[in-house]
């Protein structure tokens, strides 16, 4: 099966160049890119106009069964929890997302739909899961999450996610903004215990990541050897250092507290969410700075879930890295190659080139030139199928 996309604007998120070319895609994979492709026989054309084609975008934080208006009723049941699911997958294809990860869901949902849109049972981005959270007794995370404490405890709920299917095993190395009670600064899971934790994962080939605000919650990750710190808040000069000897990745959730701020206590965010968020605000995005500045390897995410933070909201991340310095393509890079290698999929994807897979995402304007126009995605190809149409 050949199609042919015709007059696009290709996007090269690791030259840092836009061309206008053609791409000629055979079952799913990327034949050909270049200038004025002859159409081969009995192949069917699509006319992109001269849109811009970015390679599929990735968001690597996202809470798929999680209802980001607050003032509408959560779903309570596994069904209910699946159907609204199923709707944030369709979501996340609108914006040109073409590849997730999810990082905590509830009862295994995430886990069942990655193998349901791997099937083609479901229409989706591609998915890697973790499972539930696991976090200490009462810690962030805790009413949905798997709570374990001590080591031996900790290492079984590991085994238990690798059990269960996940990708990824992720921690609670400090509290959070989401959970009442509990402070984003301070530590929880000890380094012993998510050593445990990390061993287990390595030794099946999966990955690792922790929730970690806090600076000493972060250096205790780092520490038992995590491969990737969510939210880093707090990062330091130290931390910092480490995560560049030990390669470890941020993902870095900008919009969450963008968010939260933003509609605050008026929007229908708990109080206590909105005040633990005006403390770390500032942190959030000075801290994002220095590690990009550092070399610190950054992927995208979005917290997508988290209060008025949508699952077709991985635009605003990339709006949020420019505002805080990095240019359009820089932005664009941690959403497609940089998460790609992060997935450890940066073979057969995250840049438009001959023998990788046909994920595109297809904007009217070009948003190298301006990041508001990758609020403005027209199409979105997965394996060479057109899976959204604006
Ligand atoms: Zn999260």
């Amino acid at each position: 099966m050949k199609k042919l996309f015709k007059n696009g604007k290709v996007v090269d998120v690791v030259n840092k160049k836009v061309v206008e070319a053609d791409i000629l895609v055979e079952d799913g994979i990327i034949a050909a890119v270049g200038k004025d492709i002859e159409a081969p026989k009995n192949v069917k054309t699509v006319d992109l106009k001269g849109s811009t084609v970015l390679p599929g975008l990735f968001n690597c934080h996202v809470h798929i069964t999680s209802e980001p208006d607050p003032r509408k009723e959560s779903p309570k049941t596994d069904a209910g929890m699946t159907i609204q699911a199923i709707n944030n997958l369709q979501l996340h294809l609108s914006s040109g997302v073409t590849y997730i990860r999810d990082v905590g869901s509830a009862n295994f949902i995430d886990i069942e739909l990655r193998d349901a849109v791997a099937s083609g049972k479901v229409n989706g981005p591609d998915m890697q899961v973790s499972g539930r959270c696991i976090c200490m007794t009462g810690g962030h995370g805790w009413a949905t999450g798997r709570q374990a404490d001590g080591a031996d405890e900790c290492r079984k709920a590991a085994r238990e996610m690798l059990r269960a299917g996940a990708d990824w095993i992720k921690v609670m190395a400090t509290g959070g903004v989401m959970t009442k009670g509990v402070e984003p600064g301070a530590e929880q899971l000890t380094v012993e215990e998510m050593a445990a934790i990390v061993e287990e994962a390595h030794k099946k080939g999966a990955l690792t990541c922790t929730h970690a605000p806090g600076n000493t919650g972060i250096k205790n990750a780092l520490k038992a050897g995590i491969d990737c710190i969510e939210h880093g808040i707090y990062l330091d000069d130290e931390a910092i250092g480490t995560m560049l000897a030990q390669g470890s990745w941020l993902v870095p959730t900008l919009c969450a507290p963008h968010f939260i701020l933003k509609y605050g206590i008026a929007g229908g965010v708990p109080e206590y969410a909105v005040r633990k968020t005006e403390i770390v605000h500032d942190h959030h995005f000075a801290s994002f700075q220095k590690a990009y500045k550092a070399g610190v390897k950054c992927a995208c995410g979005t917290d997508a879930g988290t209060p008025y933070n949508p699952h077709n909201g991985t635009p605003n991340e990339l709006i949020l890295m420019v505002k805080s310095g990095l240019t359009p393509f820089e932005a664009i890079e941690t959403a497609t190659i940089n998460s790609a290698k992060l997935m450890g999929v940066e073979s057969s994807l995250g840049t438009i080139e001959v023998g990788k897979k046909a994920h595109f995402a297809i904007f009217r304007k070009d948003p190298t030139e301006d990041i508001q126009n990758i609020a403005d995605c027209q199409m979105t190809v997965k394996n060479g199928e057109i899976v959204y149409k604006k």
